[in-house]
């Protein structure tokens, strides 16, 4: 069978793959708004919009509720994440079989973090370990989905080391993955050279780089502290310097985020996973100034 993953086919044929992730929101209001958010980045035809999977496997039907809509209202491929979290290897089968009626064509196939509150990760008993062992059950057992693993340009806050991490990336495209989104990150030369580390360690799939536009400060340092990404100095000062000013940080954020997409298009990405926080302002302001296409 061919592999169908769609960023993978975007960056074979040279075209510029887009892709959208966005989060279950909690209450039947943040989901309109959702949809109203989500209709205008539809516009630009992206490789799939994907929707994450809770912390500690939290958002079990959900999840695929969203993505059965992604396609239904504005006919893009769902690809659902997915974590070890999800139970044991028979309930991961039944969740992907799930995963199948609902439509899905991709699965984002991650370990998972804890919940909130608990600081390790602690395997389901009877379930998987790492996310290589399911890339493995989805590429055996349900080789219709295209698979995507995520990969930490920075490292992965518990690796010893960049090497031992992008060893681990290694076993996930060995055990079938098709495409690599990474970690966010502000500083392009970390992901060059991320890139660089891969493709010498064998790593023969599309790297995708992972994009947050800065909506807020406050948000943005917390998410960087919990994920280890550098925030450049410059960047933090401009944003320190705009105090309480909403408006102003997100203007810096967008004009930050405008300059790291086309420094990486010019770089030769395959596309961008961009990592919407639910909210479309920012990503049209950044497509418009890179000059990419919508409907
Ligand atoms: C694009 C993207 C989307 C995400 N979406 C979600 C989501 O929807 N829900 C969610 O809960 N989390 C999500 N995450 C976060 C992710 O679950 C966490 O970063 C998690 O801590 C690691 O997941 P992983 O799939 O990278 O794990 P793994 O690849 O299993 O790696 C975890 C750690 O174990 C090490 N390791 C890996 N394999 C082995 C092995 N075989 N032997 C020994 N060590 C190993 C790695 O070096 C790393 O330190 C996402 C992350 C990214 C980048």
């Amino acid at each position: 069978m061919v592999r169908p993953h769609p960023l993978a086919n975007c960056y074979r044929s040279g075209s510029f793959g887009l892709s959208f992730e966005i989060y279950p929101p909690k209450t039947a209001d943040g989901d309109e708004l959702l949809w109203q958010h989500v209709a205008p980045l539809a516009k630009y035809r992206p490789a799939f919009i994907s929707c994450t999977y809770g912390a500690g496997g939290s958002t079990r039907s959900r999840t695929l509720e969203l993505c059965e809509q992604i396609s239904r209202r504005f006919q893009v491929d769902a690809t659902a994440h997915f974590t070890c979290l999800g139970g044991t290897v028979d309930e991961l089968r039944e969740w992907l079989n799930w995963a199948k009626q609902h439509g899905v064509k991709n699965i984002m196939a991650l370990r998972g973090d804890p919940p909130a509150g608990q600081a390790t990760f602690s395997q389901v008993t009877g379930g998987l370990r790492y996310a290589n062992e399911l890339v493995d059950l989805i590429h055996r057992e349900f080789p219709e989905f295209g698979i995507g693993v995520a990969g930490y340009p920075e490292k992965h806050p518990q690796a010893p080391s960049l090497e031992v991490d992008i060893a681990n990336l290694k076993r996930k495209v060995d055990s079938g993955a098709d495409a690599v989104y990474t970690q966010l990150f502000y500083v392009n030369d970390a992901f060059y050279r991320f890139r660089d580390s891969c493709v010498a360690a064998g790593v023969d799939v599309p790297i995708v780089p992972g994009v947050m536009p800065i909506l807020n400060f406050a948000q943005i340092k917390r998410i960087t502290a919990l994920c280890g990404a550098e925030l450049p100095a410059g960047l933090s000062s401009k944003l320190e310097a705009a105090q309480d000013d909403k408006d102003e940080q997100f203007r810096i954020g967008v004009e930050f985020a405008i300059e790291q997409c086309v420094d990486l298009q010019r770089n030769g990405v395959p596309g961008i996973h961009f990592y919407v926080l639910n909210r479309a302002t920012a990503c049209e302001q950044i497509l418009q100034a890179m000059g990419l296409p919508g409907e």
